[in-house]
């Protein structure tokens, strides 16, 4: 199929479709990205609360990238975005504490150092490990990097580092939180190749690499909206609201059905989530086979509170882990995006904090923050965002399609389609860029 007079619909408004709509304009080659919410961004995106008949803009979920983002970054750099003012740039670093409030681990790699020295010098200097359990992790990157990070077979990561002698205290206090935030997955369950990927692109080029880059602004104002706004300039279209219902294979290429229309295509992308594909794919047989694969798919919540406290609360650190508590990450959005006393808490994977009402778990996490930060007064207000859905489960062996499917003219793009990742913006961003290479090669 040629993409000579192409015109290409992505179905979904994602990362993982505005990359893929950038990357075909970018080519020259006609988009019409269809999305079916009244926003864009899917689950990286801004959402408007009300309170107390107040508006407020908060994200829907307080997300990281990674300095190895590499797609990510070299994206948001072509569409306008200035790093410095959209991102808080903060060379690695773990501060973890204990629900009493005292420091149960920290490390911090030295910066004067190249990569994996400064990590070497990090562990070596870091607090809460005794000397065997600091020797036991560095011997543990030592063979990783030797091996590459690569592993013959997969296994949960929980059982590969009982097998690697780190310590029940390593994995609380390092390995586990590190596992929850890069892959929301239980450690028990989550692929060890998986996190290996992440680890080798965090740690194998320069030491910028495993930085962690929190977001300063809204995210729909470093990615939605910048990049509708890219694909508007080049000439692509973007519809609102226009939920498609049925795809068609037809003679020339595809139709597509929203409620209101219906219209032609010579290609498809279809960039929605793997929970929502089955409706667009049921009316066709031959691809079958990608129905049954993401039929094996669990996944995973993410829930973040936002807590609201007098403006002049200020936490002794931007970002800090807890241990042995619901609260996984505290982050001090004052300090982080001058939204003065406003505390965001991350809560990745399944637990026990799914059986609180939203409330509960608001209290829950008031009193958990309370003990930690002495002296923080009662939140003014809070809110719940309850991601149910919000990533695919990262297990061992986990059936992944490709970009190509069987039917010629269709593609699929999304975070879960590019293998090496867990559930990610890189990933969504890198699964959109080779979608459209495969397109225009076509
Ligand atoms: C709370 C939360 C926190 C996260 N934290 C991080 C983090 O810190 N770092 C990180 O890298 N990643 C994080 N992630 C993951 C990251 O947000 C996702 O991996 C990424 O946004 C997925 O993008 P996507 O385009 O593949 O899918 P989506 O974002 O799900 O996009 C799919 C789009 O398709 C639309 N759609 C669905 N069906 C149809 C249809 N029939 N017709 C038209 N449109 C349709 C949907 O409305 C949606 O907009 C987090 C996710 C959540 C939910």
């Amino acid at each position: 199929m040629s993409t000579n007079n192409a015109h290409v619909a992505v179905i979904g408004g994602g990362c993982a479709g505005l990359s893929t709509a950038a990357a075909l304009l970018d080519r020259g080659i006609q988009v019409t990205v269809f999305e079916a919410s009244s926003q864009l961004g899917g689950r990286a995106r801004t959402v408007a609360v009300e309170n107390n008949n107040l508006l407020h803009l908060l994200d829907n979920g307080q997300h990281i990238l990674l300095g190895a983002y590499r797609e990510t970054l070299a994206l948001l750099s072509k569409i306008g975005i200035d790093e410095n003012l959209a991102f808080l740039r903060v060379p690695l670093q773990m501060s973890m504490h204990s629900i009493s409030g005292l420091s149960e681990f920290s490390l911090k790699p030295a910066q004067y150092l190249p990569v994996p020295l400064n990590l070497l010098a990090g562990f070596l200097c870091c607090n809460g490990l005794s000397l065997s359990e600091r020797i036991v992790a560095i011997k543990l990157m030592a063979t990783l990097k030797k091996d590459q990070y690569i592993i013959a077979i997969d296994t949960p990561l929980e059982r590969f580092l009982i097998d690697q002698q780190q310590s029940t205290k390593l994995i609380e206090v390092l390995w586990e939180p590190l596992c929850l935030a890069a892959l929301n997955t239980p450690i028990s369950i989550a692929s060890t190749r998986i996190f290996l990927n992440v680890l080798r692109d965090s740690f194998s080029n320069d030491k910028k690499s495993s930085d962690f880059l929190l977001p300063r602004l809204d995210l729909s104002k470093i990615i939605a909206q910048p990049l509708s706004h890219y694909i508007h300039t080049k000439g692509g279209n973007i519809a609102l609201n226009s939920r498609i219902r049925k795809l068609e294979v037809d003679a020339n290429g595809f139709s597509l059905t929203t409620r209101n229309n219906k219209s032609f295509f010579s290609h498809v992308v279809i960039a929605v989530a793997p929970k929502n594909i089955d409706k667009l794919l049921q009316p066709l047989p031959k691809l079958q086979y990608l129905l049954d694969q993401v039929e094996t798919y669990g996944y995973q919540p993410i829930y973040t509170i936002y807590l609201q406290y007098p403006p002049e609360t200020i936490l002794p650190r931007i970002m800090t882990g807890l241990t042995r508590s619901i609260t996984q990450w505290v982050f001090d959005r004052g300090q982080l995006c001058g939204e003065l006393g406003l505390i965001s808490v991350v809560v990745s994977a399944n637990g026990s904090h799914q059986q609180l009402t939203q409330d509960e778990l608001a209290l829950e996490i008031a009193k958990e923050l309370d003990q930690v930060f002495p002296d923080l007064p009662q939140p003014l207000w809070y809110k719940v965002i309850a991601e149910k859905r919000a990533t695919f489960s990262c297990v061992p062996n986990l059936a992944r399609p490709t970009n190509k499917t069987m039917q010629s003219g269709l593609y699929l793009a999304g975070d879960y389609t590019y293998a090496d990742y867990p559930a990610t913006i890189e990933g969504a961003i890198r699964s959109g860029a080779k979608c459209a290479e495969l397109i225009a090669n076509s």
